[in-house]
């Protein structure tokens, strides 16, 4: 199955094109926010899986259309160092736990949506984001894959100075989480719909140029494990999503370095999933925080 943001509903892609509305199709069962999607999305799999192409209007997919498959997440994880070679371009040593920070909900964004350029130095990272479809507390890994609801493509946009050079211990969650910086998309699929869902093809395109090539198979912790290790600290809950790590091939590392500036085009695919195709626009100012400025007191 391959749910839609379409227009800020959930709708479900129709082999060979086209979308089915699930708030219509299912009569309000579901929809039309997605907070009913996610929070019985063990009934919503059962209803969706019974929906027949012929039995409802089939509307047209304008990519420009397309929002984040889960809009408004309660929490977003997200996993740094956990493939080998990423971690090698960048000098650390392999992580014996996963590596975790946050993204803030609110710097989620749809798969075609222009983004801002912050001041700083802004990179890419493909990553395979999972979608938890769940209430998931304490459990093992051979239980993980039964709470995800699905998958969806992924960038870990980050702004690398606030990142690394920022006050120790350094701000990794504001750095991930300037507006836009999350976007996701183009649909989410289900599981099933993988030959081996431990094993995906991932890449960024820039500007026409492949920076980044990838397959979820190289990570360090994979799916599974990431669900069962964060599950032992807190519930993760239904819409909630993991950011799995990049591959290789970041800008920040390159000489020279190669950063995201107005005019880009950042393009991710994730094989199964399909393509995100962001645009990176000039900024709006913020309010510039300056140590002088302080009261002393
Ligand atoms: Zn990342």
């Amino acid at each position: 199955m391959r749910l839609l943001n379409l227009a800020g509903r959930p709708a479900l892609a129709v082999a060979g094109g086209g979308a089915i509305g699930v708030a219509t199709a299912s009569g309000d069962r579901f929809g039309p926010g997605f907070a009913s999607v996610y929070e019985r999305w063990d009934d919503f799999r059962a209803w969706a899986s019974t929906v027949e192409r012929g039995a409802h209007p089939v509307v047209a997919v304008d990519d420009d259309l397309l929002g984040p498959p889960v809009p408004r997440p309660s929490q977003v994880f997200a996993i740094g160092l956990n493939y080998l070679a990423h971690v090698a371009e960048g000098g650390s040593a392999l992580p014996e736990q996963p590596m975790v920070f946050t993204k803030f909900p609110a710097s989620v964004t749809g798969p075609h949506d222009d983004i801002e350029v912050p001041p700083g130095s802004v990179d890419y990272e493909v990553e395979l984001v999972v979608v938890v479809g769940r209430w998931t507390h304490k459990i093992t890994p051979d239980r993980a894959w039964a709470h995800v609801a699905g998958l969806t493509a992924g960038q870990d946009l980050s702004e690398r100075e606030l990142q690394i050079h920022g006050p120790a211990p350094q701000q990794h969650n504001l750095a991930k989480s300037h507006t836009g910086f999350s976007p996701i998309g183009p649909a989410l699929v289900t599981p099933d719909e993988f030959a081996d869902p431990d094993d995906i093809g991932l890449r960024t395109v820039l500007n026409g140029v492949e920076v980044q090539s990838g397959r979820t198979s190289d990570m360090v912790f994979g799916v599974a494990e990431l669900i069962s290790y964060l599950s032992g600290f807190l519930p993760l809950l239904p819409g909630d999503l993991v950011f799995t790590g990049t591959p290789a091939g970041i800008g920040w590392t390159r000489d020279p370095k190669l950063l995201l500036g107005p005019g880009d085009e950042l393009v991710t695919e994730v094989e199964g999933i399909g393509e995100m195709r962001n645009r990176f626009v000039a900024g709006s100012p913020a309010p510039v925080w300056k140590e002088a400025d302080r009261a002393v007191v």
